[in-house]
């Protein structure tokens, strides 16, 4: 797949990237391997936690221009973008302040003497990225790798090449060693054959599906350690005692944040019966208003989707939901104008029958379910392949509390949804993968936990 730069606002191509080559890829591989060598991947975390520091300056100090590259690649608002380059530089700061407290030796009490475990890099890493965050995806895999001392080779999804070359560029001027992270535009078969190669120690990834099976597995045939962030359909729960307009602002948001193409955010609502009726006509009332427009404009609530085959998948998504019986409640189409855009839609009736039903649909399509207990919303919430997050909204925090023990998925949300925060792991279950992002969890992911003792024996 070719490289390219096409914005989404205006299907108009604005750049196209010529692929890196065999050679490109072995000087990559090379430096990557000779630096995990030296001594500053063996040495201490202090030597290289500066450069987070400094990277993070430079992120501050470029914001709106990285923001206008975003929205130019992939279509997301230009608030959402300035959120997000926010975000990336405090990923980089918290691991730039805490990586050695991360890392350091922790003690296990033995009868067998002195025992600890330190932690070690493992070597260098071949991670694959998705468009929706083009910068916050590269950041979860390269600061705590980067603190952590394994060199990483990277390639982004082919619609956001001009994200990953700045992305490069400003990991160099902050003055990471040569080696700490190559962008590589290159092909599927490209990655496989990396990941086979045997400087490289592991794969993280996130995407879909099929992409995700695809790399698990070349990484499994070849002994490696993977870590996979896929997709999720998760719950938003609206129960009777919850603030409604809370829920409801919180609700729209969160299924229209990205065009609906975030991993973690709103996509089955599970409504209590009591509220039901009302919260859906005013969901309704609210998605049928917003504001869809140019990204680049303040007042734009809703973009385009990142791509023409986004949309024309989505399409198709809705139109099959239908065919086996789900209720079209507002909008299902791509709409009639210049770009990607989506009318913000609404399913109802949707039966366990109907493939909808464990489908993700990563665009502003919304699918309404109504419940009379909370074991029902439990049961409903876990009848999913997937297990990313979900939200539970309601005044009574211990109800709430029970039943965020009992959803099965790696994060869940009481009052808020798709909270993220650099300190904060992020990772699902079931078909969303496994192993976790950031926070502590992310750090030790890809870390040699060496056990040392020393014995008591006399
Ligand atoms: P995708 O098609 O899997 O693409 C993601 C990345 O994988 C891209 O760099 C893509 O490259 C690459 N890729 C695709 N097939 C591959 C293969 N066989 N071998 C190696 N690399 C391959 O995913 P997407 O549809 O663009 O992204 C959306 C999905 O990601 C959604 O399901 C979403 O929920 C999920 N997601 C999950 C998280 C999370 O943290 N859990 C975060 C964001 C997104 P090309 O662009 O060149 O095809």
């Amino acid at each position: 797949m070719a490289y390219q730069t096409i914005n989404p606002t205006t299907n108009e191509l604005v750049k196209t990237y010529p692929n890196h080559t065999e050679a490109d890829i072995e000087a990559a591989l090379a430096a990557a391997h000779a630096l995990y060598k030296s001594s500053w991947a063996q040495g201490p975390v202090k030597g290289r936690v500066q450069v987070l520091e400094r990277l993070a300056e430079l992120i501050d100090a470029r914001a709106e221009e990285l923001a206008k590259i975003c929205v130019q690649e992939m279509g997301k608002l230009i608030s959402d973008a300035r959120d997000e380059v926010w975000i990336i530089a405090e990923i980089a700061r918290l691991y730039a302040r805490e990586a050695e407290g991360f890392l350091a030796p922790i003690e296990i009490e033995s009868g067998l003497g002195d025992a600890w475990i330190e932690h070690h890099p493992l070597g260098v890493m071949m991670v694959v990225e998705p468009w929706n965050f083009p910068y916050y995806q590269l950041m979860r895999v390269f600061a705590p790798n980067f603190a952590a001392g394994n060199p990483v080779v990277s390639k982004h999804a082919s619609i956001v090449p001009h994200c990953a070359s700045v992305f490069e560029e400003l990991v160099n001027e902050a003055g990471a060693p040569k080696g700490a992270w190559a962008n590589l535009f290159i092909t599927s078969g490209q990655v496989s054959d990396i990941i086979a190669d045997d400087r490289i120690v592991g794969a993280a990834m996130t995407g879909s599906e099929g992409a995700g099976t695809a790399i698990a597995t070349q990484a499994a045939k070849h002994l490696k350690k993977s870590t996979l962030e896929m997709g999720g359909n998760d719950v938003f729960v609206v129960l009777e005692d919850a603030d409604l307009d809370k829920a409801l602002d919180a609700g729209v948001f969160s299924r229209l944040h990205i065009s609906g193409q975030e991993c973690i955010c709103a996509k089955r609502f599970v409504l209590h019966e009591d509220i039901a009726e009302e919260f859906l006509a005013r969901f309704t009332e609210a998605m049928a208003s917003v504001k869809i427009g140019d990204p680049m404009d303040e007042d734009t609530k809703l973009g385009p989707l990142s791509s023409a085959d986004a949309s024309a998948g989505l399409a198709q998504q809705v139109e099959r939901a239908v065919a086996a019986g789900a209720t079209l409640h507002l909008g299902g189409k791509a709409m009639d104008r210049p770009g990607n855009f989506f009318e913000p839609t609404i399913l109802t009736n949707i039966k366990r029958e109907n493939p909808a039903y464990f489908e993700e649909f990563f665009g502003p399509v919304a699918q309404m379910y109504v419940v009379k207990t909370d074991d029902e919303i439990v049961e409903l919430a876990n009848d999913s392949k997937f297990g990313l997050a979900g939200a539970v909204f309601s005044k009574n925090i211990e109800r709430a509390k029970a039943l965020a023990s009992r959803i099965e998925t790696g994060a869940i949300w009481i009052n808020t949804f798709a909270s993220t925060a650099p300190e904060l792991p992020f990772g699902g279950v079931k078909r969303s993968g496994y192993g976790r992002e950031l926070s502590q969890l992310g750090i030790k992911e890809f870390v040699n936990q060496k056990l040392v003792l020393v014995s008591n024996a006399a």
